[in-house]
């Protein structure tokens, strides 16, 4: 079924399409998400069944009192987050050789270094891990558990309508750095999911909000993207 697509990555990596497993740990595979939302596009996936069958909330914010249990997903969640942040640091990579050469700041730096007679202190490089963001869906459409580790800027042709813009800006998308979450957002219920996916646009950059109107965001987002990618 479309809801277990996520599995072969894990149980049969040699029949997915070659490039898509970007690597493989003890714990974990790293992959490129087949309808990347922005320039970079990653999904980490738990190997072990024990964990991947758990949704983002029973695996990073169990309801439960016992001890043991607490702590033992306490540190699966921590050994995410660690595999998690050095995906980001590959994703920020990737991001700074698609945009660099369009980069004014990369451009600098780079003109500096290269120079006859580079300058004692070197103009400042841009930080394109600040603009990588780990999260997971509140309500995931995948089965498998999966971390979302990606660019910001939704700059992508499959970004085609409302709910996989809001899903991924707005609350929605929960960042791994709020698990494990508040008694109360461990309940957010189906019908508070659905209106978040189902308000307003507000453009990632700005904040201008462009309530339903989709095709006036992306061609907001065309424009924020050439200003952003430039600066
Ligand atoms: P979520 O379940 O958190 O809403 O997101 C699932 C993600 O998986 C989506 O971003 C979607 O584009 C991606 N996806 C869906 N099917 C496949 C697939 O067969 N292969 C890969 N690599 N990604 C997929
Ligand atoms: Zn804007």
């Amino acid at each position: 079924a479309y809801q277990n697509g996520l599995l072969p990555y894990v149980h049969q990596p040699e029949s997915c399409t070659p490039g898509t497993i970007v690597r493989t740990t003890e714990n974990t595979v790293l992959i490129r998400d087949a309808f990347p939302k922005g320039l970079v596009h990653l999904l980490l996936i738990p190997r072990d069944p024990e964990w991947y069958v758990l949704t983002p909330f029973e695996a990073f914010s169990p309801a439960s009192t016992e001890r043991q249990k607490l702590d033992k997903h306490m540190a699966f969640l921590q050994l995410i987050r660690e595999e998690a942040g050095s995906a980001a640091n590959l994703a920020a990579s990737e991001l700074s050789r698609l945009v660099s050469p369009y980069s004014t700041s990369c451009k600098a730096r780079h003109d500096a270094l290269e120079g006859d007679d580079p300058p004692a202190t070197l103009p400042e490089g841009r930080d394109f891990r600040s603009e990588i963001k780990i999260g997971v869906h509140a309500q995931p459409s995948m089965a498998t558990l999966h971390i979302h580790i990606m660019s910001g800027e939704n700059h992508s042709d499959k970004l085609k309508n409302k709910k996989h813009y809001n899903s991924f800006n707005t609350n929605f998308f929960i960042p791994l750095d709020d698990f494990p979450l508040m008694e109360d957002d461990n309940l957010m219920d189906k019908v508070e999911q659905d209106s978040l996916v189902k308000g307003d646009m507000k453009c990632w950059r700005c904040g201008k909000n462009f309530g339903n109107k989709f095709k006036q965001l992306k061609e907001h987002l065309e424009d924020e993207y050439n200003a952003w990618r430039s600066i």
